[in-house]
């Protein structure tokens, strides 16, 4: 694993400079409004630090797919208004991103001013990470923070490219993700328990292979244990399946034998006539899905099974819900394994994407121990990957 032992903005001396950071405020608008400001909230604590110690503070973020061209539609205006109202302070918004306006604007910066460069992803260098895109941003400032995780997966100019230019520390959202996702994998107390589910076995086989060799036991949930199931030559109905990927699912079965890691897969399913929370349902076993049905859920008799091995755990990592949450009435065995989680006492991480909704949701997210802010960059950070974004980081 390469070096996670990254410095901060508290290893560099921000004060009187022009630092560049780069955040993650792409969070839901409807009409021009913010949904969910969770993401700007809890991206305070660092541009806090970093006004309260002088910094003159430059935030770049993307918002959306605007697919490198200017758009108002995807404008950070309702973002600088935010981040103005939680700091307490004015947070002018630049007309541009690398134009005449964002370079005024940067340079007429003063100790503990915050501005925002409009949609980085305006342009469309900014995904291709050109170095010339890079440099331009890299002229405004001194120092070049990274705290958007979400993104740190990808290396783009404003995630990795800086850092060519420029020193490059983290702020405290990156900081916490290495800290805590960064020992579970290294160090983890055990039992080490690894929940997965959601949809599709193709996005999480990285994941399975790479924690097949940490983790003691694995549970299987979700759509994705039907292809699992299907490996087994049980019956699963209409459930979804990945036919091209059962034989993968057999030897990820075979590796979990060989290691001695305790794969667990569904022992019964909740099954609906079709696709829709009005559906009729009924719980069957596993191996006999009636030909008509599909699996919505886990059943009762997999969660007391998944429960038992989740309250044994020390450590859990959980990626994917158990089921189709979204429809309340197949939402209740990712409910209960979120309720088993959070009285665990375990260290406790959830992935972010569709488990974290599902935590946040159903009302659990203050009683686990860490919910990632990225899903795509957790999974990957949890497969052993390195993230470009952290990669680049300065080490200690
Ligand atoms: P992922 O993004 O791979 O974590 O998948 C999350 C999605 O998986 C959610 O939208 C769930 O509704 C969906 N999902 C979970 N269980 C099932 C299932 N049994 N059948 C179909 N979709 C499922």
């Amino acid at each position: 694993m390469a070096s996670l032992n990254k410095k901060t903005i508290e290893d560099i001396n921000v004060s009187g400079k022009r630092v560049i950071a780069r955040m993650d405020f792409n969070v839901p608008l409807k009409d021009g409004v913010i949904t969910d400001d969770k993401r700007i909230r809890e991206a305070m604590r660092t541009i806090r630090y970093l006004s309260e110690n002088g910094a003159k503070t430059i935030l770049v973020s993307h918002l959306g797919r605007p697919k490198g061209e200017f758009n108002m539609k995807y404008s950070l205006g309702p973002i600088a208004e935010r981040i103005t109202s939680l700091l307490g302070k004015k947070v002018v918004l630049a007309e541009d991103v690398i134009g005449p306006d964002a370079k005024s604007k940067a340079a007429s910066l003063k100790d503990g001013d915050v501005m925002l460069l409009e949609n980085v992803r305006f342009h469309a260098e900014e995904e291709k990470n050109d170095p010339a895109f890079a440099k331009e941003l890299a002229s405004m400032a001194e120092i070049f923070v990274n705290d958007a995780f979400g993104t740190a997966h990808r290396a783009h100019a404003s995630t990795a490219g800086l850092a060519d230019y420029l020193p490059a520390v983290c702020g405290y959202l990156i900081k916490k993700e290495i800290d805590i996702m960064g020992k579970a994998l290294k160090d983890p107390e055990r039992p080490f328990v690894a929940i997965l589910g959601g949809a599709k076995v193709s996005d999480k086989i990285g994941v399975i292979e790479s924690l097949l060799d940490k983790v003691d036991t694995i549970l299987v949930g979700g759509g994705m244990a039907y292809t699992f199931d299907k490996a087994k030559g049980y019956e699963i109905g209409t459930s979804i399946c990945e036919l091209d990927k059962i034989g993968l699912a057999d030897e990820l079965i075979k590796k979990a034998e060989k290691k001695n890691v305790k794969l667990l897969l569904p022992l019964d399913s909740v099954v609906a006539d079709s696709f829709s929370n009005e559906a009729n349902k009924k719980t069957v076993d596993c191996c006999s899905i009636p030909d008509n049905m599909m699996g919505m859920d886990i059943g009762e008799k997999t969660i007391a099974s998944f429960t038992e091995e989740i309250l044994k755990a020390k450590t859990i990592v959980w990626n994917g819900p158990m089921g189709v949450f979204e429809f309340e009435n197949f939402a209740n065995g990712t409910r209960q394994i979120a309720k088993a989680v959070a009285e665990s006492g375990a260290v406790s991480i959830i992935g972010g994407g569709d488990s974290a909704a599902a935590v946040e949701i159903l009302g659990y997210a203050d009683k686990v121990t860490h919910i990632s802010t990225g899903g795509g960059a957790s999974l990957e950070f949890l497969e052993g990957k390195v993230l470009p974004g952290i990669d680049v980081l300065e080490d200690k």
